[in-house]
């Protein structure tokens, strides 16, 4: 289809060159490209704004977008309204013959997007939605009855199955560029924080964008992935990819993901075990997402009816506690105090804190998810609810009821010498390592020694494990069989 009339590309959480099949198709057309990102905080199906971290990030990667546009003669056009009214505006106001964009599968995603389609289809513009954003589209997976699967097993199973997908979309080599547009600043979307900024923790944490994205993953393939399957259960290494939140804003795809890790096991076959755990960690996110497609209120049902009574507590003190990493158990802080500098929390860590909202505080998970929601760099639509309903046990394939972790012996497990919680908790560095994961055992003199005042200077914890323990099983009790 080569037209003069300009071909609008609408990105959205797919901030990538790579295998982006709609730029792909629109810099094939060799027609004059527009690239687009619309912060849409107008349209009422989307009623979940971006959390302070996401916001931070999408800054980042919106000027790591706009430079690698550039390189290839392009510029990003920044507009902010609801979709369909910029979208219709932009196309009057050039003459636009197509709109493309990879469709995100969530309903409210594909409530807008059926707004924008209309709204072109008013003004004879075609509208081209591309697949990009998953390995495969939820309508493709589905049960006889025509529903998703609630059980990640035999899911990644089905899309195993169905063997490779399509092919990754090179990066097009060039753009026809399209005359001057009139662009937003994006210093004026107020997306980072400036009085106070407290992204100093971020900044030296990540580096936004596609580049970045590709590099991590070329490092994981090349040698953090031996020992993946074990590593990544340990805080205290440097054992896992980094990459949820380039996945999130899409610098990277799925696809990508897919065929460099097929690729790798394929060169070094007595890896193929830490490869393929490390893809099907990948499948939890596809897993989350086709959930949140058949339940876009998955972030405030339970999955499991019979949550709606349970007896959560309302305990402010306690819950500020947890968000501040305050709650007197070492590796339960060192999480929330890691999440809240560097927007992220190691996997492991992050189900033991979650248990300990929900199980041993008795606080409910939406709370939790609400917190992370806020904080996280990767924070997901999908992954973070689907996450927080696994641990509370409301979820699709959840935790069982009875599994409530012992946040001391998690840390001893998995952060056997203190190394996790020394760096993000600098009060107790001086603990020796059999005591760090419970100083309130230590004697006067140890607690001396490492300069440590539990109630002081690191507080004692807030309520003892059994009775949280205990407290928590009653509780689920009385779910189980009402
Ligand atoms: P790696 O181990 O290298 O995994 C590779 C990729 O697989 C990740 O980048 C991510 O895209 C995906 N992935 C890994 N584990 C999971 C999982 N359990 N569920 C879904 N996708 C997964 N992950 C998010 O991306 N966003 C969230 O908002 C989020 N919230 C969570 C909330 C809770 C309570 C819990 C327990 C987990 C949550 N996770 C979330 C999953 C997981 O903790 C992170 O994806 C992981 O820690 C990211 O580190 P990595 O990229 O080094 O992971």
């Amino acid at each position: 289809m080569t037209d003069s009339h300009p071909h609008i590309v609408w990105f959205r959480d797919d901030l990538r060159l790579s295998d982006h099949p709609a730029l792909h198709a629109a810099a094939t057309s060799g027609a004059p490209v527009i690239c687009l990102y619309i912060l849409d905080e107008k349209s009422a199906a989307l009623k979940r704004t971006m959390g302070g971290a996401t916001r931070w990030w999408l800054a980042q990667s919106l000027r790591a977008l706009q430079a690698s546009l550039q390189a290839i003669g392009g510029t990003l056009v920044l507009r902010r309204g609801a979709a369909a009214d910029v979208i219709a505006a932009l196309a009057r106001e050039v003459d636009a013959a197509h709109v493309s964009w990879n469709e995100i599968a969530q309903a409210p995603e594909l409530m807008v997007t059926d707004q924008v389609t209309a709204a072109l289809a008013d003004l004879n513009v075609g509208a081209h939605p591309y697949h990009g954003d998953l390995l495969v589209p939820p309508a493709a997976i589905r049960t006889k009855e025509g529903r998703g699967l609630r059980v990640f097993t035999p899911f990644w199973k089905r899309i195993l199955a169905m063997g490779d997908p399509a092919k990754p979309l090179p990066t097009p080599k060039k753009l026809v560029p399209a005359p001057e547009i009139a662009s937003d600043n994006l210093s004026d979307w107020k997306l980072e924080p400036t009085r106070p900024d407290w992204a100093g923790g971020l900044r030296e944490s990540w580096t936004p964008g596609e580049a970045k994205a590709q590099q991590q993953l070329r490092q994981l393939l090349k040698a953090a992935i031996v020992g993946y399957a074990t590593n990544r259960d340990r805080p205290d290494r440097e054992g896992t990819s980094r990459l949820s939140p380039h996945v999130r804003f899409g610098e990277i795809s799925p696809r990508q993901v897919w065929y460099a890790a097929r690729f790798a096991a394929a060169e070094h076959p007595q890896h193929a075990t830490d490869i393929n755990k490390f893809l099907s960690e990948v499948g939890w996110r596809e897993f989350s997402r086709h959930l949140l497609f058949d339940v876009p209120d998955l972030a405030e049902r339970n999955l499991q009816p019979s949550f709606d009574a349970f007896p959560w507590r309302t305990d402010r003190a306690a819950l500020r506690a947890w968000q501040l990493g305050q709650t007197g158990y070492p590796i339960v802080d060192a999480g929330m105090r890691e999440l809240w500098h560097s927007g992220v929390m190691h996997n492991r860590v992050r189900m033991v804190v979650a248990s300990f909202l929900v199980k041993h505080l008795l606080i409910d998970w939406r709370e939790g998810e609400k917190w992370f929601w806020d904080t996280l760099v990767d924070a997901d639509a999908g992954s973070n609810p689907a996450n927080w309903q696994w641990v509370a046990g409301s979820g699709a394939d959840a935790a069982p009821y009875f599994r409530v972790f012992n946040p001391i012996l998690q840390g001893e497990k998995f952060d056997p010498d203190g190394i996790y919680v020394r760096r993000w908790v600098p009060e107790l560095k001086d603990m020796p390592s059999k005591l760090i994961h419970q100083p309130w055992i230590a004697s006067p003199l140890e607690l001396k020694r490492a300069g440590v005042t539990l109630g002081t200077n690191y507080p004692a914890p807030i309520i003892e494990h059994k009775l949280g323990r205990e407290r928590a099983l009653k509780a689920y009790a009385t779910t189980r069989n009402g």
